[in-house]
């Protein structure tokens, strides 16, 4: 998936603020961040979206969510037992959902109390 922004990024072809990685997944700063915490956790291998990784590779989407928590330890969101003040963990899938990159990413938000719905219907 040479024409694929995560892949590449992977790929180390395009810079990116790395935070944590394992030998199958890597979380990296968001270039536009919604939140003080807004961190991007993707599998190394290209999956469209989440659906499509639960699928494939059931075991790596686990690895993938235990790497976004332990983001989230790291940014203070939440340490061990206690949830406090916890993030939010958003996949969008299609279009409507607002999906912009076809290598399905989870992102990890938070450092700010977040609404819900997370947007206004119009
Ligand atoms: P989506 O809209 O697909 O749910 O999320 C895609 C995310 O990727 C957006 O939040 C956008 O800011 C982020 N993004 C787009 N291009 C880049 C990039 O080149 N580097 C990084 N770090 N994030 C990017
Ligand atoms: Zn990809």
């Amino acid at each position: 998936m040479s024409d694929c922004l995560f892949c590449r990024i992977v790929a180390g072809e395009i810079p990116a603020t790395v935070v944590q990685q394992t030998d199958r997944a890597l979380a990296f700063r968001d270039i536009n961040p919604v939140a003080p915490t807004h961190v991007l956790v993707i599998p190394k291998e290209h999956y469209r979206n989440a659906g499509a990784l639960a699928a494939g590779d059931p075991g790596l989407l686990g690895e993938v969510l235990r790497l976004a928590d332990a983001v989230a330890e790291e940014e203070v969101l939440v340490s061990g037992d206690d949830v406090d003040p916890g993030y939010r963990l958003v996949a969008n899938t299609g279009p409507q959902a607002g999906q912009s990159v076809d290598h399905v990413h989870f992102h990890v938000l938070g450092g700010r109390s977040m609404g819900w719905p997370p947007w206004p219907p119009h």
